[in-house]
């Protein structure tokens, strides 16, 4: 049986019916009915109505090689002839996985050099917190418990994803979330910048928030902080230059965990493997998914740093945690030849030396300009333009978030997929984005400006 025997009509009908979809108002999607993606090709989505939508988001921040890869099916074919699954239970384990966690080991900072799968970014969230209190345990602290995260820092769904991310409106349907998380303020300049602060002591100032927890909890209590390099899903925020090295510091200072989600930011999206390099930091864990199988796949590796997994071998003792995917044949295999193509064709140095600084001037100067607009801002293939009603004072559309909505709309019916996020239109295309399908895109992106500034002028009338 294919999709090809419906038409879309009753497709439609049967989502309605039966397909309850992620972060989505069940009431208004059954009133307006779901976009039905078909193919994908190179930096293209295919709708059933034949449209071509260049992908300004990569699927969901993942599909860093572009679409259509064929060697990706053959080696997921091959795999799934060959060993289609066993599990890495029981003093067991297969080879892709073991290949995979080697290369991970030799792509990751220095001072990373262990794998524990899973099979999405939540997952390995998941296992991180349970693994970095665990670690203190075994060091004979038990006590330090407490992970410090930040405001609108997005970590995953399920119920320690959502404890750890900074949503309220997900810790709002969350019931009991899970002990000992704290939130503090995110180094989002745009909004919380003071009047005559520079970015550097507004970098530090967010940095110092860390440090405010850790003092008011008591260094004894507190096992890690938690954070995304760039915060994603919250509206791709980026830190001042003096942010990082500081919470690097400050964690060494008072014997915290340095917890970095990179399930975003890992795989080449700022210019290098990871995160982590291009700030310069020595994390004790990585999470990390999405790109490391292009999305192709369900895998998730949580990079384990030295000091953790040293206590785990010296000190021994089951550490009670795990899935039945963890180390999948078939994802992993997939992962393996991914990574071998973003190596073979230069796709990280091509952001860190070429697209990322294009994109970033594309958008300083062909953007930020626009009347509607407040500030562009980008890190490698990742950026955000913050949509205002007065440029000057920056003052927001009412509605919070039509206004983005409204570009978001037009946008896609012009031929870009592009995400609203509040007030903040992000993107995270493909990696294999060049200058020219950049210039395409801001080309599409300055015609949604000009029509959601005519529609919400017109509103306002
Ligand atoms: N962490 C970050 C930074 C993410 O962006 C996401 C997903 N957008 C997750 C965790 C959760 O990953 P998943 O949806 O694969 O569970």
């Amino acid at each position: 049986m294919t999709y090809r025997n419906f038409s879309l009509e009753q497709l439609q009908a049967m989502d309605a019916a039966h397909h309850l979809h992620p972060f989505t108002d069940h009431k208004d999607l059954r009133a307006a009915g779901s976009r039905m993606i078909v193919s994908a090709d190179g930096p293209y989505i295919h709708d059933s109505e034949g449209h071509a939508i260049l992908d300004g988001m990569a699927g969901l921040w993942c599909v860093n090689v572009g679409y259509g890869r064929d060697e990706l099916a053959q080696a997921a074919f091959e795999q799934m002839k060959e060993l289609p699954y066993y599990n890495s239970f029981f003093r067991c384990t297969t080879p892709t996985p073991v290949l995979l966690a080697e290369k991970l080991a030799e792509l990751a900072p220095k001072n990373v050099n262990q794998v524990f799968y899973g099979s999405s970014g939540s997952e390995s969230n998941d296992t991180a917190l349970r693994l970095v209190r665990h670690f203190w345990a075994l060091e004979g602290k038990p006590e330090k418990q407490i992970i410090i995260s930040r405001q609108w820092a997005y970590h995953g769904s399920t119920v320690a994803g959502a404890s750890l991310g900074g949503m309220s409106a997900m810790h709002g349907q969350l019931g009991a979330p899970v002990p000992g998380i704290v939130h503090v303020m995110p180094p989002y300049g745009f909004e919380l910048r003071q009047a005559g602060e520079s970015e550097h002591d507004f970098g530090l100032r967010a940095a110092r928030a860390v440090e405010e927890a850790i003092l008011e909890h008591g260094a004894d209590k507190v096992a890690a902080f938690i954070g995304e390099p760039v915060m994603g899903a919250g509206g791709v925020k980026i830190a001042p230059d003096s942010y990082w090295p500081e919470i690097q510091r400050i964690c060494r200072k008072h014997d915290i965990l340095l917890m970095l989600d990179e399930v975003i930011t890992g795989y080449g999206r700022t210019g290098n493997w990871f995160a982590a390099q291009t700030y310069g930091l020595e994390p004790d864990t990585i999470t990390t998914a999405k790109a490391l199988t292009s999305g192709y796949q369900p895998l998730s590796a949580l990079l384990v740093g030295d000091r953790i997994a040293k206590s785990l071998v010296d000190k021994g003792g089951e550490f009670f945690h795990g899935y039945t995917y963890s180390g999948h044949p078939v994802a992993c295999a997939v992962a393996l030849k991914n990574l071998e193509i973003i190596e073979r064709e230069g796709l990280i140095e091509r952001v860190r030396d070429d697209t990322g600084p294009y994109f970033a001037e594309q958008l300083a100067q062909r953007v930020a300009p626009h009347a509607i607009v407040g500030e562009t801002r980008s890190a490698g293939l990742m950026g955000a333009i913050e949509i205002v009603r007065d440029k000057q004072t920056r003052e927001r559309f009412p509605g919070g978030g039509v206004a983005a909505v409204c570009i978001r709309d037009h946008a896609i019916a012009n031929g870009l997929m592009l995400r609203a996020v509040g007030d903040t239109m992000i993107l995270s295309p493909p990696l294999i984005w060049t200058r020219e399908t950049i210039d395409l895109a801001i080309d599409r992106i300055l015609k949604a400006l000009d029509l959601a500034a005519a529609d919400l002028a017109g509103q306002a009338a």
